[in-house]
């Protein structure tokens, strides 16, 4: 009789421990083989030993406790050499076929590895079989021996296949492999007779079938625990990689640089921080910070929370310094807490910082330091010239006329003027001297380290030297001049604010003497200045204090003799300091705006005058440049004249070319008003300034006086004759009467005569004086004047 193989001959609790070990396998099977074909190729050959073993020896158990299921009801026992040798194989093959499997991701390599697999669960199955021993004889059905190495081979092979494939398709390839190994067990034990026969002895050195079971079902269990918790840690591992790599690729779209760290360590960083350190990621990872910044750099990048950005020197590769901020946050970065680090390279911004200074303190038109900035220079300077015990010289510089430049020729020749002044000038100061514009087109100089004031005086010299020099030079129509005031350190000033204002005093005496020079201090300016401040304060008494009147100077028509009018000139008794000339105080009137109730005072008082007048002659005033260009003037004339009851046919106001020159439109504006109110004016100086005709033809003129220069050298000067004769033609043409000013000696007159000038004014008709010496004209009556001329 043989014991074939029957379910009845298992214990199923056993069969359910043998097909969880089985099941365990093959999952594990699957899941490090699919770890394995991801791995790096670094990592695998260990990969594949591990996964053998485990595999190998799960193999291996699953036959052996299914064969503890097994009693076949005869004595039996283990060979040891055998089952070892089962053992061995089991391992040794599968590690074969995940080589196979794996050395290539083709499909012929799976299949290939898949039916490796497949033999060596059978040479795993069929060893262990072999080192079966019982007291019996065993008798193999050879058709279903072929079957259980089919179901081997096919099931292996499309479970490597399956694992290999695609994620989702790891059950299926954990099925096949259970398929494959259940398979391969239960058709080999059905291929399987004993029958038994007690005088087969078991060889003594068998080992116990549980006892192989055993250990090798725990060994397995254990070496297939440890490795999917490897593989879990490897996967976590990886997980982490690719998370730390979607961040460096986010980072790397990071227009700045980003630099994570660890306690102090470079964990990673993103491309823009490499460039600008110059290194690649291998080189920083792992490095210390203090290696890029300086510690107390560090100790606030620790201090992540504070929010506030750093600024510090980057240390970069060649031992480049780059201005770097900082900003840190605290995050988590694959589970860990680290600190991120923006580095903003902050040089252009430092670039565009350094621009806003430099012009904050330089003149934007010419480069030059500005005002600010040229104090700060000078007290520098003087400074150093007090340490030094030294010398040293400051300038006040202002272009002569700059201001008719502008209005007759334009801006942007203004502009071009003042850029080649400050070019023609620093370049003669040279690189020890400092030129700055103080405003408009005036200029401060500084002179450090001088031997004397002489030195001085030469450097005003050669600068308006190199002024008439680049005139000559220069294309432009405008002419470049310039006015210059010297002061010394220590003899002139011994501080910035009186260095500067005796230069200025000095700059002054140059323009009241001549334009175009330069005066060096004298504490005679100071007395001269002094007294010019004296006077403008008396100034301000002198019209509540009634120390001024009005004198009246006639104007006859030249072809009929008649006195047709008067000009009122201010005269100013001073209780000290006696009659002063309006030539004196006028000007200084001019400069505050005590000039402005100058003229209204004489406005006025000379219509209550005219308007007293039986004879209703014609009264001119004199306008200064500040009443031209006050908005209010037309409402303070249209007030005196009601006041007064003047017939405005009767006023004239005198205005110079210099009075318009400050404001062109608004001058114009406030003629064109008082124009409209029916005075008239008339253009005073005719001749002494800049460009007479264009304003002849601007401004809306009724007179033209020709100025008494002209008039004094007429007879003997051919060209003042001239001038003369042109003026009058010019008169003509515009159709504007012309009055000669300063006419003094009857010569004079019969020139002007001869050559039909209109009026004459000067001393030969009359010297300006009080009205009283007038009242006969002035209160006889227009017919009893046509009688007396009769
Ligand atoms: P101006 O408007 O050209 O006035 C004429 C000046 O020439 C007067 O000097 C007058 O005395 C002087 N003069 C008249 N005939 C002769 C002459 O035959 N020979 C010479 N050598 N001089 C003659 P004055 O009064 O000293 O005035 C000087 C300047 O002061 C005036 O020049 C005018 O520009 C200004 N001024 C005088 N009074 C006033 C005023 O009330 N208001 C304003 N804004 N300026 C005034
Ligand atoms: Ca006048
Ligand atoms: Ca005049």
């Amino acid at each position: 009789m043989s014991v074939i193989f029957t379910l009845e001959q298992h214990d199923p609790w056993l069969v359910f421990v043998a097909a969880c070990v089985c099941a365990l396998t093959s999952f594990a099977a699957v899941k490090l083989l699919a770890h394995a074909a991801e791995t790096s190729a670094g990592k695998r050959p260990s990969w594949l030993t591990v996964a053998a073993m485990a595999i190998g020896l799960g193999v291996w158990s699953t036959h052996f406790i299914a064969m503890l299921a097994y009693s076949p009801g005869v004595d039996h026992g283990y060979d040891a050499t055998l089952t070892f040798a089962s053992l061995a194989a089991s391992v040794a093959v599968t590690m074969l076929a995940f080589r196979v499997a794996l050395s290539a991701p083709s499909a012929f390599n799976a299949l290939l590895g898949g039916l490796l697999l497949g033999i060596g669960l059978a040479v795993t199955h069929y060893l262990g079989m072999a080192a079966f021993k019982v007291a019996g004889r065993i008798h193999w059905d050879d058709a279903l021996v072929v079957a259980s190495l089919l179901i081997s081979a096919v099931f292996s092979t499309l479970g490597v296949s399956a694992a290999l494939r695609a994620n989702s398709m790891m059950a299926a390839a954990t099925l096949f492999l259970m398929a494959a190994v259940g398979g391969l067990h239960f058709a080999s034990m059905s291929a399987m007779s004993i029958a038994p026969d007690p005088t087969i002895a078991i060889p003594q050195n068998t080992i116990p079938q549980s006892a192989v079971a055993i250990a090798g079902a725990v060994l397995s269990i254990l070496i297939m625990t440890f490795s999917l918790f490897g593989l879990l840690y490897e996967n976590d591992r990886r997980r982490r990689a690719a998370e730390a790599e979607r961040m460096r690729g986010l980072a790397n779209a990071a227009v700045e640089g980003l630099l994570v760290c660890c306690k102090g360590v470079v964990t990673t960083a993103n491309d823009s921080f490499l460039a600008l350190v110059g290194m690649d990621l291998a080189t920083i990872r792992g490095a210390n910070l203090s290696a890029f910044f300086p510690a107390e750099a560090i100790r606030e990048i620790e201090d992540a929370e504070s929010k506030i950005p750093v600024e510090t020197v980057l240390a970069c590769k060649n031992g480049i310094r780059i201005r770097v901020e900082l900003l840190c946050r605290m995050i988590d970065f694959g589970g860990d807490p680290h600190i991120a680090i923006a580095v903003r390279d902050i040089r252009w911004r430092r670039e565009a910082e350094n621009h806003i200074r430099f012009l904050a303190h330089h003149d934007v038109l010419t480069g030059l330091p500005n005002r600010s900035h040229c104090y700060d220079i000078l007290d520098r300077e003087i400074a150093r010239s007090v340490h030094s015990n030294g010398r040293m010289a400051a300038m006040v510089i202002d272009l002569d006329h700059f201001k008719e430049v502008n209005d007759l020729f334009g801006h942007a020749e203004g502009d071009a003027m003042l850029k080649s002044f400050a070019r023609v000038v620093s370049s003669v100061l040279g690189p020890s001297g400092t030129l700055a514009r103080l405003g408009g087109d005036e200029f401060a100089a500084i002179l450090p380290d001088i031997a004397d004031r002489d030195a001085a005086v030469r450097v005003a010299q050669a600068i308006i030297d190199a002024i008439r020099a680049e005139n000559q030079a220069s294309q432009s129509r405008a002419v470049m001049s310039a006015s210059i005031g010297v002061a010394v350190h220590p003899a002139d000033g011994r501080d910035r604010e009186s260095l500067l204002a005796h230069a200025d005093m000095a700059l002054y005496q140059t323009k009241a003497e001549k334009r175009g020079g330069y005066r060096l201090f004298d504490p005679v300016m100071a007395v001269r200045i002094h007294d010019r401040r004296a006077i403008e304060q008396d100034l301000r008494n002198a019209i509540d204090g009634d120390e001024l009147h009005l004198v009246y100077q006639p104007q006859t028509d030249i072809s009929t003799n008649q006195i047709v009018g008067f000009e009122a000139l201010l005269r100013w008794t001073h209780p000290m300091r006696g009659n002063i000339p309006p030539a004196d105080f006028i000007p200084i009137a001019e400069e505050s705006r005590i000039m402005l109730r100058l003229d209204e005072w004489v406005l006025a008082a000379a219509c209550r005058e005219a308007a007293k007048w039986r004879n209703p002659l014609s009264i001119s005033v004199n306008i200064s440049a500040a009443s031209l260009h006050n908005r209010h003037f037309p409402t303070i004339l249209q007030n005196i004249l009601s006041v007064s009851g003047l017939n405005p046919a009767r006023l004239e106001l005198e205005v110079t070319e210099t009075t318009l020159i400050a404001d062109f439109e608004r001058a114009l504006e406030t003629m064109l008003s008082v124009k409209a109110m029916g005075v008239r004016i008339a253009m005073d100086d005719f001749g002494t300034g800049y460009s007479s005709l264009t304003y002849l033809r601007t401004f809306p003129f009724d007179r033209l006086k020709i100025d008494r220069t002209f008039i004094g050298s007429v007879t003997n000067c051919d060209q003042s004759a001239t001038i003369v004769r042109a003026v009058l033609g010019l008169g003509r043409s515009l159709g504007l009467p012309v009055v000669a000013e300063g006419v003094e000696t009857p010569e004079e007159l019969r020139f002007l005569a001869g050559e039909h000038c209109d009026e004459a004014q000067g001393y030969l008709i009359g010297k300006p004086a009080c009205i009283d010496a007038f009242l006969d004209i002035v209160d006889r009556a227009p017919k009893e004047l046509e009688m007396a001329a009769a």
